[in-house]
């Protein structure tokens, strides 16, 4: 009899854990967690934390100075609601060199901006944080974020960093060509502006997304075969590159919704995927001893 009530009552605490952990709510913002939660955070994440990192610079004359920040959180809170995760603070040390002579652009130096980042991800994984996917909303940060991930492999690393690459289905972008009125773009344009009137409509001002212009100036033209870092204002002085004049809520809807739902089965796969981590923890044991690596 003390028997079968021992067993009963294991099965009861079972149940309890089962749902505790399934159904317990818990705050998928960083900040918002208490240092208790953090932990049950960690487990119910599998250690997957988003990293959205935006940018403070210029967009065109009607949208906000954090516009960038403003779009890759609500991607990833989009997601993270739908496939537990954390998600960092918001993160705007990128690189934003070619803005500077743009009123309210923040520029920190490539140093900081690399060690500000490597340390956010030494930080994280110390807090058992081993998969950190970054969501990177600001363009100019593309080729940075890049070559910042190829560098991990040069040391070893205890932790993942994935750069999330979100891609266009053919059934998507047939969708997003039948809303928009423009088809040229790249900064401040009709999809961003469709993005921001989604996401926070109280701070686009569409009634000036006219007042300058967002045509390629093409001043480089007559030097062909190059590249050289003054290229983007030497074809978009205003920092503008497109037509604002046109944009909807649904196209940012859209737009946001397919990109998180991208995001949701990035994280879904990383949870349950360690193939990054054994492909790593490999390169790292052959690159200590390369003459030993089969040839
Ligand atoms: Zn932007």
């Amino acid at each position: 009899m003390k028997n079968l009530l021992a067993v009963f009552l294991l099965l009861c605490s079972w149940g309890v854990m089962g749902q505790t952990l399934r159904e317990i709510k818990i705050n998928c913002s960083y900040e918002e967690l208490t240092a208790p939660d953090f932990i049950k955070a960690v487990e119910k994440s599998s250690g997957v934390c988003l990293l959205p990192i935006g940018i403070l610079e210029k967009h065109g004359p009607h949208l906000p100075l954090g516009t960038d920040i403003y779009e890759c959180r609500k991607i990833a809170t989009t997601a993270a609601e739908q496939e537990y995760c954390v998600v960092f603070p918001t993160y705007y040390t990128g690189q934003i060199n070619e803005a500077r002579h743009q009123p309210g652009t923040i520029a920190y130096s490539s140093e900081l901006i690399w060690k500000v980042l490597q340390e956010t991800c030494d930080e994280l994984s110390r807090n058992g944080m081993k998969k950190i996917i970054i969501v990177n909303g600001h363009g100019g940060n593309n080729d940075f974020l890049k070559f910042f991930c190829m560098s991990q492999l040069h040391s070893p690393k205890d932790y993942v960093l994935v750069f999330f690459q979100p891609s266009e289905s053919p059934e998507t972008s047939k969708k997003i060509s039948s809303l928009r009125q423009t088809d040229t773009g790249g900064h401040a344009d009709e999809m961003e502006t469709s993005m921001m009137r989604f996401i926070r409509p109280d701070l686009v001002k569409t009634e000036r997304a006219g007042t300058q212009s967002g045509k390629n100036q093409e001043r480089l033209a007559e030097i062909p075969f190059q590249y050289t870092g003054i290229w983007w204002y030497a074809n978009y002085p205003n920092h503008y590159a497109g037509d604002a004049t046109k944009s909807s809520p649904e196209l940012g809807r859209l737009i946001v919704e397919s990109d998180a739902s991208q995001l949701v089965q990035l994280i879904k796969i990383l949870k349950h995927s360690n193939k990054i981590e054994e492909l790593q923890n490999r390169f790292y044991k052959e690159s200590a001893d390369p003459l030993h690596t089969g040839q």
